[in-house]
């Protein structure tokens, strides 16, 4: 192992996991590896293939990358090829025919050239020793880049049609519990239930985190490039328009900045992709498409000029910077009206399931962003690790927001919810507390509740903010993923017990003052005569 180590990949060791990894894939069992981008999964496949007598055919979604793996390998020294539909008849004959005479040592195939009729039966004149499915959470609706050719992988597996005693190796950066269930279930995977998979971790220290409100944020953007000059750095922008319109005003504003989507022709994407990688250009302006493989070492910032969809997508795009280890500053503009947009590109999607999915990723996404905890701790928290300490290296560690006595407009909160039988969401809530007298409030009758009006110290965009922090610590909960209603929870009868004190952060605008604002006692009295248990909602998840 070391001197194929040494001899063809030049490393004299092995990055956390590698070895381990690659002691199980040479002793022909499954393996599932979780690491995050950028900590060598390649490696777990590459090196055995070369020590394997047969072929390794490893499964990877994006012909580019492709192309650049195998004239990496064969650099060093490495049989290689790949089967893809960019390659002509000729070059395909030669590849199959340097498969069948076992050849070749490694061999790329994209998963829709995998899955044609006739290729089964081709592999299986060959020799083939492992299979490795490379990006694996392709695989999984759950993910952040479902295929679904990657579905019909399962075929692999099947004893008759596939190959059922072939070992496989699945390697993904998508850590959720529900992504990684998934792809063990549809690739069928023999995994070892003691050792389970192999989960780097997926802490990237050197990376910093920041949210900030998403206002003048073009000047914003200006301001930090000009403090930032010959650093390179993404700027991730959710659609075509935004990242051609936002390019050109950089180059305007006197930046160099090229733009990268899908819109644009291969050879447009390529070389801008290109110069950038090179360092011919610092800054790239980049929808989605940008990124996936992509192996630039000295990447100082990522921008998110919008709101991604989900944690997952946000992770992977933050985690192409600073893959040398050096520092790198991830600054997400946050918006609630981005929020209310991707809303309502959900709200036009056709599969009720997906729809589903797509909206508590939101709201995930929005809690992180509104969130005031260790921004590293809620990212390890949602990939299922567990951080200890906060990390002292993200906004909400480095400057932390005040906070006030939150107990009175908690209470406040609860009482109205539950004065409206849990049946309404945030905005309703928020208009009642706040005194509001709108055609569905009146059509209600709801202007006569006890707790209508109670909370005029705080704006509606004040109490918004609060209600977000309640909910996202725990204190409420959110129940119905398309009209989300408002719920109490086993931590909301216990603070209307008044046996809680809860600390809450400013939000923007308000100052406390020394005198606490309490319930007026007619309305204690109101929701005495019920019983807290009726009212209680099990916390989601326990
Ligand atoms: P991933 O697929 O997990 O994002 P890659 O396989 O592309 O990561 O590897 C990332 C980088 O780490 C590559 O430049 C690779 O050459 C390098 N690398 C992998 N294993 C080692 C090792 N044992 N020692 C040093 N560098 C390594
Ligand atoms: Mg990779
Ligand atoms: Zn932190």
């Amino acid at each position: 192992m070391y001197s194929a180590l040494r001899q063809y990949f030049g490393y004299t060791s092995f990055r956390p996991l590698q070895e381990e990894i690659i002691r199980d894939v040479l002793e022909k069992k499954d393996v599932f590896v979780l690491m995050p981008t950028g900590g060598g999964k390649s490696m777990c496949y590459q090196l055995p293939a070369l020590l394997f007598d047969g072929v390794t055919i490893v499964v990877s979604p994006l012909i580019s990358l492709m192309k650049d793996q195998v004239d990496g390998l064969e650099a060093n020294g490495i049989a290689a090829a790949c089967m893809n539909s960019a390659q002509s008849a000729r070059e395909i004959r030669d590849v199959k025919t340097a498969f069948l005479e076992n050849r070749l040592k490694i061999l790329y195939i994209a998963p829709e050239r995998l899955m044609t009729p006739g290729t089964f039966s081709f592999l299986k004149k060959g020799k083939i020793s492992l299979f490795a499915i490379d990006e694996a959470h392709c695989i999984s609706e759950w993910g952040h880049d479902f295929r679904p050719e990657y579905r019909k992988l399962k075929l692999l597996r099947n004893p008759k049609t596939g190959f059922p005693h072939i070992p496989i190796i699945a390697l993904t950066a998508t850590a959720t519990e529900r992504v990684r269930e998934d792809i063990v279930s549809q690739l069928n995977l023999n995994i070892d239930p003691e050792k389970g998979p192999y989960v780097a971790s997926f802490n990237r220290k050197n990376l910093y985190y920041e949210v900030r409100p998403k206002k003048d944020t073009f000047s914003e953007i200006t301001d930090y490039l000009r403090r930032h000059r010959g650093e390179a750095g993404i700027i991730y922008c959710q659609s075509r328009n935004s990242v051609e319109a936002l390019a050109k005003k950089l180059n305007l504003a006197g930046f160099r900045a090229l733009p990268y989507h899908a819109g644009l022709s291969d050879a447009d994407r390529a070389r801008n992709q290109d110069m950038f990688i090179k360092d011919d250009v610092d800054i790239i302006v980049a929808t989605i498409a940008f990124g996936m493989g992509i192996d630039k070492s000295n990447v100082r910032f990522v921008i998110h000029y919008d709101l991604p969809r989900n944690l997952e997508s946000y992770y992977q795009e933050t985690g192409r910077g600073g893959r040398d280890g050096s520092p790198c500053e991830c600054i997400l503009f946050f918006s609630r009206g981005d929020r209310f947009k991707i809303e309502y590109f959900i709200s036009q999607k056709t599969n009720e399931k997906e729809k589903d999915i797509s909206l508590v990723q939101l709201r995930q996404m929005v809690a992180y962003c509104e969130g005031n905890k260790c921004r590293r701790q809620t990212l390890m928290e949602y990939f299922g690790e567990v951080l200890l300490e906060p990390c002292g290296n993200c906004d909400n560690c480095l400057t932390p927001k005040g906070t006030f006595d939150g107990t009175e407009a908690t209470k406040k909160l609860i009482t109205c919810i539950q004065e409206l039988n849990q049946r309404f969401g945030t905005n309703y809530v928020i208009d009642i507390l706040t005194g509001s007298k709108n055609k569905k409030i009146r059509q209600n009758r709801h202007e006569k509740l006890k707790s209508h009006g109670i909370g005029r110290e705080f704006t509606k965009e004040q109490w918004r903010s609060l209600a977000s922090e309640m909910i996202n610590t725990g204190l409420l909960n959110v129940s119905g993923a398309k009209y989300p209603i408002l719920k109490l929870n086993a931590m909301s009868r216990k603070i209307l017990a008044g046996t809680e004190r809860v600390e809450l952060v400013c939000p923007e605008g308000f100052v406390p003052e020394a005198e606490e604002h309490s319930i007026p006692s007619s309305i204690a009295a109101g929701i005495k005569g019920k019983k807290a248990d009726d009212l209680c909602y099990p916390v989601e998840g326990s």
